[in-house]
């Protein structure tokens, strides 16, 4: 796959905020400041209006676009976190004119080390980082065993549902959730909702 494949999975993915921006600030409601939905839906309307505008030589270039995009249009904890997750995207990816199941996976596991080199989550701190995780090892597991992309995906998602499930009964230790303390426990967490939605649209919208 190269560059419209993933600019498909991005345009993929803003879809599925924007269906789901009331849940993911309901989610936030309970356990935040009642944003999350409406920063991330802001961003991606902004990544697919640079998509729409823009020209880009290589699939690196558009996932570089859409962190910048999200840094400086999405704000709060999430911002700098998804931004980064798609920078080092790009950095893995290189010069690449065409994006593998591999290099595909080694892109998202960058993307899992960005957030948490950033963010300092630890699993089971109540943070994407417990969907994020669970899903670019099931990623990686599956390809390793043969799977083709998109059948690895759709267990990847699997896996990044289950993580988000998991994080109902946890208490928050990062990001605001966790000024509540044992009050956090008992609602799923947003972010680990938004990033279920990234795995779901790469496993509608890329090839397999
Ligand atoms: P804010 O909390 O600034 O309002 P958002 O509501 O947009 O930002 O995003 C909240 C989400 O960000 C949380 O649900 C959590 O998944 C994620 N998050 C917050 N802090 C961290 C962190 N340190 N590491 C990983 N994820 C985090
Ligand atoms: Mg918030
Ligand atoms: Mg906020």
């Amino acid at each position: 796959m190269g560059g419209p494949e993933l600019a498909a999975w991005l345009r993929e993915f803003a879809r599925l905020v924007a269906a789901n921006k009331d849940l993911l600030t309901a989610l936030d409601a309970a356990i935040g400041d009642a944003d999350h939905g409406t920063n991330l839906d802001r961003g991606m309307q902004a990544v697919v209006k640079v998509l729409d505008a823009e020209e880009f030589d290589t699939p690196a270039a558009v996932l570089k676009r859409t962190g910048m995009t999200l840094v400086s249009t999405v704000g709060g904890a999430s911002g700098p976190l998804y931004g980064t997750a798609f920078l080092r995207m790009s950095t893995a990816l290189g010069e690449e004119q065409s994006v593998d199941a591999p290099a595909f996976a080694k892109a998202l596991r960058a993307a899992l080390d960005g957030v948490v080199a950033r963010g300092k989550a630890a699993p089971g701190d109540k943070t994407m980082v417990d969907a994020l995780q669970p899903a670019v090892d099931a990623l990686d597991a599956q390809l390793a065993a043969g799977q083709f992309l998109a059948g690895a995906l759709q267990e990847a998602v699997r896996a990044a549902e289950q993580g988000r499930a998991a994080t109902a009964p946890l208490v928050a230790r990062k990001g605001r959730a966790s000024y509540l303390g044992e009050r956090s426990a008992g609602h799923e967490d947003p972010g680990a909702a938004s990033v279920t939605l990234l795995l779901a649209a790469a496993a509608t919208a890329l090839p397999g």
